[in-house]
C-alpha cells in the first residue's frame, strides 16, 4: 500500500449574509411594533399564531388606487372582492372607503346582506348561483354577472316568475396575451360567445343589460393585459349600441392586480419590481378613454381589485419551537405557524422578520410549521439570524385569502386582531375552540359508548 500524499490543510472563510441562489437577505431590523403595538405584547394578549391587521394601512391602499384610477378616469367604483379577505370588520372598512360588494357565492352574497349593503351594491359573480340566489340577488336589485347560458335561460324564468326586470352584465373572457388563459369563466370574446349571449339578452328583452365584466386572472403583473381586456370590452359595449341603441352603463375590469409579494422563483423582491395602481390605471384608462366612445358617453368603470388592496395590511406573528439540523448540516427551524393557515406561503417567499433584536450573523435556514406533513414549509430557504426557542417572528403581506382559504387541520385556528389608526389593538374574530368544532358533530347513539 503506497503512502497518501500530504496535503497542506487549508482554512476556508465562512460567507454568512451571502447571496445564495435565492437571493441576499432582506431583513436588518426587527419588527418589534406594528402600528405602535409591540409584537410582544400582542402575542402576550393574544396568544401564537396571530394574524394582525393594520387598519391604516388598508385605509391608506384603497385610497391610493382610487386616486390612482380617479386621475385618469371620470367615473371609477371599487367593489371589494369578499372572498380576498371577508373578516366583517375588514370588509366595513371597505365599504366605509366607499367600496361596493363584490361576491362570488350565495354564502357571500348573505355575508354582504347581513352586513347592510344595499343590495344595489352587490355584484354577484361565479358560475355557482343557485336559483335560490337568483332570486334574492333579483328582488333585491343586485347586479348579476352571467357566467353561462344555462344562468341565462334560468334568469329569464325567474324574470316571469317574479314579474321583475333584473340588472344584468356578463363576464367575458378573452386573450389578452397571458397564458394560460382564463376561458373557464364567461363567454369567451374571440369565438363569438360574448356576442352571441348579448344578442340573446338583448332579444329577449327580459333583462336590463347594464355592464360588461372581465377578471383575466389573478397576480396579473402585466398592465398591457389589462388595456387589452378594456379596449375588447370597450368593443363589445360599442356594438350594442350600435345595433340595439342601448347604452352599456359600465365595463367592470374585475381584479387580479399584483399585490407587492414576490412569487416563489422570482429574482427580485416583487415589492420592488411589481407593477403600481397608476401602471395598471394607466392601461386601462387609456385603453378606454382611446376607444369609441363619446366623450360624455363613457361607462362607469368598475374594479373588484382584491389582495393588491388588502395584502400589506396583514402580518402572521408566531413563536419558534425548535431548531435542529437537517442530515445536511443546513439549519431548520419550526414554527408554530403551518401552512393550513399561511395558505399562500405554497407560491409566495413571504418576508420574514424577527421580532426581537438578533446579530448580524444569518445562516441560510429552513422554516418549517408544526404540522406533521412533509409540505409544510413556510419558506425553503432564507437567510436569517438565528432565531431562538421562544422567540417571535413577523410574516409580511399575508392579508389576502389566508383568511378564506385557511385549513382547520390538527389545530385550531388562531385569533384576529385589527390594530385601529389609534394604535388600538381590537379582537375581530376569535380564536376556535374544541366546542365550536365538536359543536358541528354528532354521533349516533349506536356509537355513544365504548368501554373505556
Ligand atoms: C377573486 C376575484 C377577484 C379578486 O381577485 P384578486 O386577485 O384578489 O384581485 C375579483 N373578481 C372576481 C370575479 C374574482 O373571482
Amino acid at each position: 500500500m503506497s503512502k497518501l500524499r500530504y496535503e497542506r490543510p487549508v482554512i476556508m472563510k465562512l460567507e454568512t449574509g451571502m447571496p445564495n441562489k435565492f437571493g441576499t437577505r432582506t431583513e436588518y431590523q426587527p419588527m418589534t411594533h406594528i402600528d405602535g403595538v409591540a409584537v410582544n405584547s400582542l402575542i402576550k394578549e393574544y396568544g401564537s399564531p396571530l394574524f394582525v391587521i393594520s387598519e391604516q394601512t388598508i385605509r391608506n391602499t384603497i385610497k391610493k388606487a382610487r386616486r390612482a384610477f380617479e386621475n385618469r378616469y371620470p367615473k371609477v367604483q371599487f367593489a371589494w372582492s369578499y372572498k380576498t379577505n371577508y373578516l366583517n370588520a375588514v370588509c366595513s372598512i371597505f365599504h366605509q372607503e366607499g367600496s361596493w360588494a363584490e361576491v362570488v357565492s350565495g354564502f357571500e352574497y348573505d355575508k354582504a346582506i347581513s352586513l347592510g349593503v344595499d343590495g344595489r351594491k352587490i355584484i354577484f359573480n361565479g358560475p355557482d348561483k343557485s336559483e335560490e340566489d337568483l332570486t334574492k340577488a333579483i328582488n333585491n336589485d343586485s347586479l348579476i354577472h352571467i357566467d353561462h347560458l344555462d344562468e341565462l335561460y334560468s334568469i329569464t324564468e325567474l324574470t316571469e316568475k317574479l314579474n321583475k326586470r333584473p340588472r344584468v352584465a356578463i363576464r367575458v373572457n378573452m386573450d389578452t396575451g397571458v397564458y394560460p388563459m382564463w376561458d373557464r369563466f364567461g363567454f369567451n370574446y374571440e369565438n363569438g360567445q360574448a356576442w352571441d349571449a348579448l344578442n340573446k339578452i338583448m332579444q329577449s328583452g327580459k333583462m336590463e343589460l347594464v355592464g360588461l365584466h372581465s377578471h383575466i386572472g389573478t397576480f396579473m403583473l402585466s398592465p398591457f393585459a389589462y388595456g387589452i381586456a378594456a379596449a375588447k370590452l370597450a368593443e363589445l359595449a360599442l356594438a350594442v349600441e350600435a345595433k340595439f341603441n342601448h347604452e352599456i352603463k359600465y365595463i367592470d375590469m374585475g381584479g387580479g392586480f399584483a399585490s407587492k409579494n414576490t412569487l416563489k422563483g422570482a429574482f427580485l423582491p416583487g415589492s420592488d419590481t411589481n407593477p403600481s395602481f397608476d401602471d395598471f390605471a394607466e392601461a386601462i384608462s387609456s385603453a378606454l378613454i382611446n376607444s369609441n366612445f363619446k366623450k360624455d358617453k363613457l361607462p362607469l368603470l368598475i374594479l373588484e381589485t382584491g389582495r393588491a388592496l388588502v395584502d400589506e395590511a396583514g402580518y402572521l406573528l408566531g413563536s419558534v419551537i425548535s431548531n435542529k439540523r437537517s442530515s445536511t448540516g443546513r439549519r431548520n427551524t419550526i414554527l408554530d405557524i403551518g401552512v393550513n393557515i399561511l395558505f399562500t406561503a405554497f407560491w409566495y417567499d413571504h418576508k420574514i422578520t424577527p421580532a426581537q433584536s438578533f446579530t448580524q450573523y444569518t445562516e441560510d435556514t429552513c422554516l418549517y410549521g408544526p404540522l406533521c406533513m412533509n409540505i409544510d414549509v413556510v419558506r425553503e430557504s432564507t437567510n436569517l439570524p438565528l432565531l431562538n426557542k421562544g422567540e417571535h417572528v413577523v410574516i409580511h403581506n399575508v392579508g389576502a385569502y389566508n383568511m378564506t382559504q385557511w385549513m382547520q387541520f390538527i389545530t385550531l385556528r388562531p385569533n384576529v386582531v385589527l390594530i385601529d389608526p389609534d394604535e388600538k389593538p381590537h379582537l375581530i374574530r376569535s380564536k376556535e375552540s374544541l366546542e365550536n368544532m365538536n359543536g358541528m358533530e354528532k354521533v349516533p347513539s349506536h356509537l355513544a359508548k365504548f368501554n373505556k
